[in-house]
């Protein structure tokens, strides 16, 4: 965002940073075998391609890199200021300007707030009888402890999601015992992962377009997969039965299939990808367990079937606060609206990036506009590009303010639940995709392309706009 704005010509830009360093969750994230489910030629800038990725899917600290690489590139680092929390944003109609509020109390004014905050930056970690009696360790896969040797422990995990799926194999190659604690099964489809051959970065490096082209084959095919995300999709119907068909091979006593076999259809939950997982769960070392979490003890966690499970480390693999969006951020837009009464029922914006009342106020990666299919950084640049578009707007037609219109939001959410209500996420299953009433307020619910193509016209009649006086 930062980079398409200086291009734009705006050069009064300053980016506040609750952490050290920039990466996001790629910073946060740094447990053993973390690595994007997406391919690295396609999780990467379009205007600022890495030719030489070392494989197919990244590892966390060559994607962290390749950040670091671009904030000095596009000489960023001057206009960020590291550690700084914002937790209040207030619009003064008057004046047109946002005041930020950060942790300290200190303020800083602004003409245009733009929040790249994420969907998943607030570790969730449940509420469990006990926990607090607990005699061992206990952290959250994005705050791992890089300071505990995890060697000859006996390990509770709890979940199995995108993350546990990473973090567990290493975890079980290490420790001595790994109980995993799991709700519900995932569906998880091989990892077409491997390293690069010199070959192969010779000529990606030095044939024209050859870059380009891969990045485009890995967007297509992975757009593709949006087929899947169809409510009583054959395509879903059919990668159900075969990879039910492979799951039942692995069907033992100590795995059952209500371990292994999701019930529930892919894609209502996101669809892992991983080769070394199933191999940890059969490990000696490894139990499987799913019946619920009761409570914790000093001496580990006991099940409800009254099991006792012996631990010394609990790692939490339980996600992220996903659906409360820019909380706790206190945002008051005009006439001192809070964003979160407007967003009581579910969080929604026009097109992801924008919400009636809250003028000049933008959001990367908001409200339906994450994937379950395809790369996210597509689509922030695409927000991007649009955002930039309206700060453009304001600068040359020397505006005060612009706002979305309510009966444009409003029209344009309708319609986007319309089409979530086509999707598998709505299907039975819980998921972080959609809030607590059942509503999808995650996903963007069609094809990535017809995104980009509606981000691409950034119009001006969807907006109210106010003249500076
Ligand atoms: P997650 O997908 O939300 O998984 C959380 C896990 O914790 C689930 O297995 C869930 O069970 C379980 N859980 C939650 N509350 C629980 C409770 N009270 N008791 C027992 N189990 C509980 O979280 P995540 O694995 O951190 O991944 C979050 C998202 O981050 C992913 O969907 C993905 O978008 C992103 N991510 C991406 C990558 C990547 O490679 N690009 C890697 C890691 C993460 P249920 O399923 O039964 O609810």
């Amino acid at each position: 965002m930062a980079i398409k704005l200086v291009e734009a010509g705006f050069d009064d830009i300053t980016i506040y940073e609750k952490s050290d360093g920039v990466g996001g969750t790629w910073r946060a994230n740094s447990y053993p075998g973390a690595a994007c489910d997406v391919p690295s030629h396609l999780y990467s800038y379009s205007f600022a391609p890495k030719k030489n990725w070392t494989r197919k899917f990244a590892n966390q600290p060559e994607i962290l890199s390749y950040f670091e690489e671009i904030t000095d590139r596009y000489d960023l680092r001057h206009r960020i200021r590291f550690g700084v929390e914002v937790t209040a944003a207030s619009f003064d109609e008057e004046v047109a300007a946002w005041t930020l509020t950060f942790a300290d109390g200190v303020t800083a004014a602004a003409d245009v707030v733009i929040c790249g905050l994420g969907q998943l930056n607030r570790p969730f970690t449940p509420t469990i009888p006990g926990l607090e009696t607990f005699d061992g360790d206990v952290f959250h896969s994005a705050e791992w402890r890089h300071d505990l040797d995890l060697s000859g422990r006996d390990i509770a995990v709890v979940g199995n999601g995108a993350s546990s799926v990473q973090f567990v194999p290493p975890v079980v190659a290490e420790a001595a015992h790994v109980t995993l604690f799991q709700r519900s099964a995932n569906w998880i489809l091989p990892k077409n992962d491997r390293e690069f051959s010199a070959r192969e970065h010779r000529i990606l490096e030095r044939i024209p377009g050859a870059e380009r082209g891969f990045r485009w084959w890995i967007y297509w095919r992975l757009e593709l997969n949006f087929l899947l995300m169809r409510r009583n999709s054959r395509f879903g119907a059919f990668v159900q039965k075969m990879a039910s068909k492979e799951l039942t091979k692995l069907v033992s006593d100590r795995l059952p299939a209500e371990a292994l076999i999701p019930d529930y259809p892919p894609g209502c939950k996101r669809i892992l990808i991983s080769n070394d997982y199933y191999p940890a769960l059969l490990a000696p070392t490894t139990d499987v367990e799913v019946s619920p979490i009761d409570h914790v003890t000093a001496a580990g966690v006991v099940t409800a079937d009254g099991a006792e499970h012996p631990a010394d480390t609990i790692i939490f693999g339980t996600g992220f606060r996903t659906t409360e969006f820019l909380a706790p951020m206190e945002v008051a837009g005009r006439g001192g609206r809070s964003l979160n009464e407007v967003w009581a029922n579910g969080a929604h914006a026009h097109l992801g990036v924008a919400v009636s009342g809250f003028p000049n106020f933008f959001m990367l990666y908001g409200p339906n506009t994450n994937l379950g299919h395809n790369s996210i950084i597509f689509m922030i640049e695409a927000q991007a590009r649009y955002i930039t578009h309206a700060v453009r707007e304001l600068r040359d037609d020397r505006l005060a303010w612009i706002d979305v219109r309510p009966d444009v939001m409003d029209r344009y959410n309708s319609k986007l639940q319309r089409a979530a209500d086509g999707t598998v996420w709505v299907a039975e299953c819980d998921s972080w995709y959609k809030n607590s009433h059942g509503v999808v307020t995650n996903n963007w619910p069609a094809f990535t392309v017809s995104y980009w193509k509606r981000m691409r016209s950034y119009r001006p009649h969807e907006f109210l706009r106010r003249g500076r006086s």
